[in-house]
């Protein structure tokens, strides 16, 4: 057993020989490193240290005893920590920090130390006594938890600026948008507007926010069926697609506006608002209406005269000398021939204006539709040379529907098959009863029609961007046998692959509405 030669008794001393082995067995048992200087002897020099402190600092007890407890924190001098250790040891304090020590092996160990000064009879420091824990652990723990937070507060430092940034570029857009926007609360109290909103409806932020969108300038919004769509929203998710509303508005007057409302959702949060996206298209509507009327006068004064000219030509061709030159007769010929297109091309704007205009009635009658597709077929085969046209199928029973219109139908769909395939050979018809519909299809060889051009071709005017060069045509044909078929509660439709050719069939219903 060491005991330091120097020894003096213990503090509360036992001074028997027992209580101090029993002592001495108790220090060596605890976790805690514990040392006892001697204050008296120059540099308070360690003058005990029990087996925990060996085993924390990694130095033998020999390596311990003489040393100032300098020594344990290695060449890291600058700590703030060493000088508060100094300061209460040159005054005989208490004190208690944590400072960072390194093992005989150099390595870096949170010290937790508790330095007591022991004081004799006359109260001078004798003896201090400290006791240290390894908090390596913990100090670890608190570090990567700073470090943690640290990085967290960054992020959200980040995070925050980011979306601060994306919310301005946000706004940019929707202010500048030029669409009136207005975003609405599930209690349908508006919660934004952008500027167009305020300058197209001529009201200020202040008498919109938070205000319900129904009681909105007069009750302007408080339309029964946008109500009811809107009211759909939230619980369906079905957006409202270009709904029109016709109103007299307070301060801008009678206009025709689109409005689309979605329901919006960001990232969890704003959950239940309604977006609501309104273009004010009484202008855009006045110019196409305008137009179909321009369409609709120029082709019915045109047509006049046209069937003034398509008179004197048959006179003439009445009139004509048997004896008349060849070249005279061909020319005359050719000049009804012209006139025939002409007025083909005039009655199909007709049509069109007709049907704008919903003047478009049709007359109802039982026919057989075999009959007239064999008869158009046939009138169109002996136009062609190139073509074979076949007929497949047979319809059992008469239909009940307008022939004239039904017919043009037919004919449109087989002459664009002729027209749309210039090195086919044949182009098939075919006719079925589908449960209650009759169906007629008309297939070609030809062109085909790219995806995009399909979602177009029934819209009038619309014509296939790399055939109008190389095909005559007004790209009304398809629009009319739409309407048509359409209006007897049909439907027509095509399907077709780019080069290689295209089928358009429609179905008609053998029972009309209000048939039993
Ligand atoms: P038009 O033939 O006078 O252009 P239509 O309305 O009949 O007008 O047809 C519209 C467009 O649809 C055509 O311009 C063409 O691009 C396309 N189309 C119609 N029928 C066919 C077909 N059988 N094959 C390929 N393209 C077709």
């Amino acid at each position: 057993m060491n005991i330091p030669s120097n020894y003096k008794g213990l503090p509360d001393g036992g001074d028997s020989n027992d209580t101090f082995v029993l002592l001495k067995a108790a220090l060596d048992s605890s976790v805690s490193g514990i040392i006892v200087t001697d204050n008296k002897q120059p540099d308070n020099p360690i003058i005990y240290c029990n087996k925990s402190f060996q085993h924390i600092t990694g130095y033998r007890y020999e390596e311990i005893i003489g040393h100032n407890c300098r020594f344990l924190q290695g060449d890291d001098r600058e700590q703030p920590e060493r000088l508060q250790l100094k300061e209460a040891i040159m005054k005989g304090e208490h004190i208690n920090l944590e400072i960072r020590n390194y093992t005989k092996s150099g390595e870096l160990f949170w010290n937790e130390l508790y330095v007591s000064p022991i004081k004799n009879a006359n109260g001078e420091v004798t003896h201090f006594i400290g006791v240290q824990h390894d908090v390596s652990r913990r100090k670890k723990a608190e570090e990567e938890l700073r470090h943690e937070r640290d990085m967290i507060e960054r992020k959200v430092k980040e995070r925050t600026k980011e979306l601060k940034m994306s919310q301005e570029y946000l706004d940019s857009i929707v202010q500048t948008v030029r669409e009136s926007l207005i975003v609405i609360e599930p209690d349908l109290k508006v919660q934004t507007v952008n500027e167009h909103f305020l300058r197209t409806f001529k009201v200020s932020r202040v008498e919109t926010i938070d205000q319900e969108l129904y009681k909105l300038g007069n009750g302007q919004w408080n339309i029964p069926r946008l109500k009811e769509m809107l009211e759909d929203i939230l619980p369906t998710n079905n957006p409202v697609l270009d709904f029109e509303v016709e109103h007299n508005f307070p301060h801008i007057g009678k206009k025709l506006m689109l409005v689309n409302a979605y329901r919006v959702e960001l990232e969890g949060q704003y959950k239940d608002r309604i977006l609501l996206a309104i273009e004010d298209i009484t202008e855009r509507r006045a110019i196409e209406q305008r137009k179909d009327d321009f369409l609709s006068v120029a082709s019915h004064e045109l047509k006049t005269p046209l069937t003034t000219v398509k008179a004197y030509v048959q006179v003439m061709e009445r009139m004509m000398h048997p004896e008349s030159t060849p070249q005279f007769k061909s020319v005359v010929s050719k000049a009804g021939s012209e006139l025939l297109r002409l007025n083909k091309l005039i009655s199909e704007l007709l049509d069109v204006s007709r049907l704008q205009s919903g003047r478009a009635d049709i007359n109802r009658e039982p026919f057989d539709l075999n009959a007239v597709v064999k008869d158009v077929a046939e009138g169109l085969q002996t136009a062609t040379t190139t073509h074979q046209i076949k007929i497949e199928g047979h319809i059992d029973q008469p239909y009940n529907g307008d022939e004239s219109q039904l017919r043009q139908v037919v004919s449109n769909l087989i002459s664009n098959a002729i027209k749309y395939s210039p090195d086919a050979t044949s182009v098939e018809i075919f006719l079925s009863q589908v449960s209650t519909f009759i169906k007629v299809s008309v297939t070609d060889h030809g062109l085909g029609i790219s995806l995009n051009d399909k979602k177009k071709i029934f819209e009038r005017f619309y014509r296939a961007s790399n055939i109008q060069k190389h095909f005559p045509g007004m790209g009304i044909g398809l629009y009319v046998c739409e309407q048509i078929i359409k209006h007897h509660g049909g439907d027509l439709w095509v399907d077709t692959e780019e080069g290689k050719g295209s089928t358009f069939s429609f179905t008609l219903p053998l029972k009309n509405e209000g048939d039993n």
